[in-house]
């Protein structure tokens, strides 16, 4: 019964709400490893063995958003705040072109310190000295000229996870003033900017629910992004969620199994939290139906600062330094990392 729902949602690429509660409440290990078969088959229908890297840099921690789950929330005073100068990220970038990568994605909290221009200036010359390079921003909620600047300066890509479908439990991961309309917004303006366009969730995050993920399940069958981002919560002392619990790795791979079912062609990172919470996490993502992985390039004083979780994965395979280490763990489960942009196979 449950096998049939896995094979609908591939053939159909969605289910219903209630079929999507329905396979989630039938998560077990049998019914797992049969997604994940099914999954890593469609992966290699569509990239061969391929995985593809992307260089990721934190570039500023400063945020003036209050998301109750993230350590670099506005209200954390004990972040040490710092942000990275347009040369330093270049110097990075310059540092990631050799090793490999031709996606360099620029993240971090919202902050008013970096100007539209800024920025725009900044993607510009990216791609002035590597043209062959895509340019992936996460810098969070934007006004729509913003974006459009942005793209114009030469942007390829834009992550921005919903975080959640459902309108009641985003009002309880965020301040008021933060909506889910202003995200749905935001994701519909970068879609029309000709964006390729990531969303995702936290799993496990507090007050999630069977109900609110097949919601997130469902928007996202709807909404098609180019790429997805899933990983487990993980709590940082400092923030509201101190106590709450982790997510899980089981059901992190179990619907990364089914994003990929449901979006045969999806970028679909074994996200830093993944390969947080287990060792060889990310392994195991890959195994569900991941083919992406973002090695962190950010300079060393950075990483240990943008701590969006506690004890978040920074170094050996997870750091870019480290990538013939990564190789070798890729390889040992039958896949191989590629120098390539990576793009969306339609783009
Ligand atoms: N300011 C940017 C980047 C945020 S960090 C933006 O708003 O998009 C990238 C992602 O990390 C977030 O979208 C969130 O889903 C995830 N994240 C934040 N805190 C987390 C936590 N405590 N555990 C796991 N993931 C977390």
């Amino acid at each position: 019964m449950s096998r049939e729902l896995l094979i609908k949602l591939r053939e159909q690429g969605g289910l219903s709400r209630p079929e999507f509660r329905q396979l989630l409440a039938a998560h077990e290990p049998g019914l797992q490893a049969e997604a994940a078969a099914l999954a890593t088959a469609l992966r290699e229908q569509h990239y061969g063995n391929r995985v593809f890297i992307r260089g990721l840099l934190e570039i500023s921690n400063y945020c003036r958003q209050d998301c109750f789950y993230c350590g670099i929330r506005c209200s954390n005073r004990k972040v040490q705040r710092y942000r990275l100068s347009p040369e330093q990220i270049l110097e990075c970038c310059e540092m990631g072109y050799p090793l490999g990568f031709r996606t360099f994605v620029l993240q971090s909290g919202e902050d008013p310190g970096y100007s539209d221009e800024l920025i725009s200036d900044l993607v510009r010359e990216i791609k002035l000295r590597h043209p062959d390079c895509a340019v992936t921003l996460s810098l969070g909620e934007k006004n729509f000229s913003a974006y459009k600047a942005f793209r114009e300066a030469g942007a390829d890509r834009y992550l921005l996870r919903h975080e959640t479908a459902d309108a009641a439990h985003f009002g309880r991961l965020h301040p008021l003033k933060q909506s889910l309309q202003n995200r749905m917004r935001c994701l519909q303006d970068l879609r029309s900017l000709g964006y390729q366009v990531g969303s995702g969730f936290m799993v496990g995050s507090p007050f999630q629910s069977p109900q609110t993920l097949a919601e997130d399940l469902y928007f996202l069958s709807e909404f098609k992004p180019e790429m997805v981002g899933i990983g487990p919560f993980l709590p940082h002392r400092d923030t509201v969620f101190a106590n709450a619990k982790p997510g899980d790795m089981n059901l992190t791979l179990f619907l990364l199994s089914i994003l990929r079912l449901m979006l045969p062609k999806v970028l679909l990172p074994a996200t830093t939290a993944l390969g947080s919470i287990a060792p060889e996490g990310r392994e195991k993502g890959v195994l569900a139906g991941a083919n992406v992985i973002m090695p962190n390039l950010s300079p060393p004083e950075a990483r240990d600062k943008y701590m969006i979780y506690n004890n978040k994965l920074r170094t050996g395979a997870e750091g870019a330094e480290g990538l013939r280490l990564l190789a070798e763990k890729m390889r040992a489960i039958g896949c191989e990392i590629a120098v390539d942009r990576g793009d969306y196979p339609d783009a």
